[in-house]
Order: C-alpha cells, then sequence, then structure tokens
C-alpha cells in the first residue's frame, strides 16, 4: 500500500484516482466540452475501446459504458465512476447562482 498526497480537501473523495479524474471532468463542464444538462435518455452497454468523455481513458468491453447525446449531437460516453463523477460537478455547477437554467 502506498500514500498518496490528494489536494482535493472534501474528505467524501477517499477512492483512489478520484480526486484526478473529478478535476478532469470539472475543467471539462467549465469548458464547455461536457454538457451541464441531465440527458432525456441514456444507454448502457459494453464499452467498445473508445474513450471516456469525462476521463480518456478507453471504455473496454469488460467496463460498462453509459452513453447519451449530448449538445450539439455530440455522443458523450462514461465509465460509471465519471458518470457519477460528472453528475456531482454539474450539480455543485448548477448550484451556483451565475448559471441559471431558464425554468
Ligand atoms: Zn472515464
Amino acid at each position: 500500500m502506498t500514500w498518496t498526497e490528494v489536494n482535493d480537501q472534501n474528505p467524501q473523495m477517499v477512492e483512489v484516482g478520484r480526486g484526478d479524474v473529478s478535476a478532469v471532468i470539472r475543467a471539462k463542464i467549465a469548458a464547455g466540452t461536457l454538457p451541464t444538462i441531465k440527458p432525456e435518455k441514456m444507454f448502457v452497454g459494453p464499452g467498445n475501446g473508445r474513450p471516456c468523455s469525462g476521463c480518456d481513458l478507453a471504455l473496454t468491453s469488460a467496463e460498462v459504458e453509459y452513453e447519451f447525446d449530448g449538445e450539439d449531437q455530440r455522443i458523450m460516453r462514461f465509465h460509471q465512476r465519471c458518470l457519477a463523477i460528472w453528475h456531482e460537478e454539474r450539480t455543485k455547477r448548477k448550484e451556483l447562482p451565475s448559471c441559471e437554467q431558464g425554468h
């Protein structure tokens, strides 16, 4: 077992590597690469070797891939872990007063 220094102050983020992925996903949301709106439909299936929209690592056939159409008909693909982080990060973002959805 090795100890890794983490910069994230959130005590809930204890999973290995999760801090890095959440930082990447947060940056992608901020850059507009990832949507902030929850998709109407989502598909789940085995991975196909294509990169995850969150962490950019391949979704292998041994892993579950979550897929949905994002903004501009872009197809978003996530690992289960990355999807959970994306939901967490976009929800946090939605709570900011500067990000009104207009509904
Ligand atoms: Zn991923």
